[in-house]
Parts: C-alpha cells; sequence; structure tokens
C-alpha cells in the first residue's frame, strides 16, 4: 500500500460495550474478529498501536455500587473485568497473526505483564500490539482518563476513541434527527458545554498535555484506517 500514515503512534480506546455487539453482556468473538482486522490494516502500514479497552461489558464498579457493593471492590472488578476483555482481544489479534502483549497496571504474575511504560514503548516499537488494562490501577477512574493517561505516557500522537457514534453532537443524534455533528471541538469547548464525550479528568488530562483525542464510529468500516492516513472521520478534540 503507498498510503503514508499522518501518525506514527496511536492510543486506541475501545469500550467494553463496543465488544458485547449484538449480546447484553460479555463479549461477541465476531465482533473482536472485526476490530482485530481493522486493527491489524493500521499494523500492516507500519502505525505503532496501543490499547486500551474499557470494561463495561462486565462490570463498572459504579453500576455494582448502585446494585449494593462497595465502591472500590466495584471498581476492583471493573479493572479486572477489562484484563479478561484484553485477554481476549490479545486472542483475536493473535488468531490474524498480530503479535500482540497485554500489560495490567495491577501486578498478575502468570497471566499478563506488569505495565512498564519503557518496555511498552520497546515493543511499540518491535511493531507489536500492547494492550494496556486494569485501566489506571485505581478506583474511581474510567478506562477514558486511563486511555488519555497511557496515550501521554508513550507520546502517542493521537487518542482515538471508538464510539457508536461518528463523532461528537450537539444532542443525541439517536433521539433528535437535528442534531449536528461537530468536526472540531477545543477541549474548552467541550468542558463549557458539558459534552459527555470523556469523562472530566480524560479531557483535563488531555487538555494539560495538550493530546488531541479523534471521537470515531468504529462500526464503520475502514473508519480507523482513514483517519490514521488523515481522513477527517468524526470530530477531533484539540487546542
Ligand atoms: N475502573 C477503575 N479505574 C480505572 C479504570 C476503570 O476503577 O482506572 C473501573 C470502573 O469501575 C469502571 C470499570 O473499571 O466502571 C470499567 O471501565 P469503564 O467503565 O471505563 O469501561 P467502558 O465504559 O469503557 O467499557
Amino acid at each position: 500500500s503507498k498510503s503514508q500514515p499522518k501518525y506514527k503512534r496511536v492510543l486506541l480506546k475501545l469500550s467494553g460495550e463496543a465488544l458485547m455487539g449484538e449480546e447484553d453482556f460479555g463479549i461477541d468473538p465476531k465482533v473482536m474478529d472485526r476490530m482485530a482486522l481493522e486493527i491489524g490494516q493500521l499494523v500492516g502500514i507500519g502505525v505503532q498501536v496501543g490499547l486500551v479497552i474499557g470494561g463495561g461489558n462486565l462490570f463498572r464498579g459504579a453500576s455494582l455500587h448502585a446494585a449494593g457493593l462497595d465502591r472500590v471492590t466495584g471498581d476492583h472488578m471493573g479493572m479486572l473485568a477489562t484484563v479478561m476483555n484484553a485477554l481476549a482481544m490479545r486472542d483475536a489479534l493473535e488468531r490474524s497473526n498480530i503479535s500482540t502483549r497485554v500489560m495490567s497496571a495491577i501486578p498478575m504474575s502468570g497471566i499478563v505483564e506488569h505495565y512498564d511504560r519503557r518496555r511498552a514503548i520497546r515493543d511499540l516499537k518491535d511493531g507489536d500490539v500492547v494492550i494496556f488494562s486494569a485501566g489506571t490501577g485505581n478506583p474511581f477512574f474510567t478506562t477514558d482518563s486511563a486511555a488519555c493517561l497511557r496515550g501521554i505516557e508513550i507520546d502517542a500522537d493521537v487518542v482515538l476513541k471508538a464510539t457508536k457514534v461518528d463523532g461528537v453532537y450537539t444532542a443525541d443524534p439517536m433521539k433528535d434527527p437535528d442534531a449536528q455533528r461537530y468536526d472540531r471541538l477545543t477541549y474548552d469547548q467541550v468542558l463549557d458545554m458539558k459534552l459527555g464525550v470523556m469523562d472530566l479528568t480524560a479531557i483535563c488530562l488531555c487538555r494539560d498535555h495538550n493530546m488531541p483525542v479523534r471521537v470515531f464510529d468504529m462500526n464503520k468500516a475502514g473508519a480507523l484506517t482513514n483517519i490514521v492516513v488523515g481522513s477527517d472521520e468524526g470530530t477531533l478534540i484539540e487546542e
């Protein structure tokens, strides 16, 4: 392929919900395979891919807490859920012959490697996909914050947030037919207009470290590759 990637290193954030496909809970292997294919295309054109996967398809601390569990215990369960998703994603990627490593913010000897920034960068340079699991390792954070944190740490060119809609809208496009998509937003616009793209911690982290975020629809075939070669999919959030 002659397509010259615009980005050398990206941090892709997939929500746990994206892995469910048509199901209500858990992981749909067909969806994983399709994502592995899309990620493989990036690796194929020489882009280094770091991945953060959520856990919302399995457990969320806030929901467990609402049902009566201790919040911190719930968050621990949520973080463990992201490790399970990461293992499933590694399996899908490796079945597509894409060399993949899983690191965890919480040490889990014998299952995954403990997160090590310098090692992750070495692995990325070697062309491995590196999945950063267990979020930030701390309760009260989200995997969006983990994605922004790891993206900044590994010096990614951009954080790519995959969602169910193709960007950020003035209103919920599923409910309001007049909703307009933003091509571009500043961090401050996202904060001022209280656009719930990501939690405040994540947006503030990106603002403070000038990390651009692109929100796009992962269900649109080829969208990921389009972005990486420089097309204007979804919404770009930057300074
Ligand atoms: N979580 C946490 N700390 C982190 C990241 C995640 O405690 O740094 C927990 C939290 O309970 C969260 C759950 O893990 O609800 C799953 O992550 P998230 O909700 O971000 O997943 P997503 O919505 O992306 O599927």
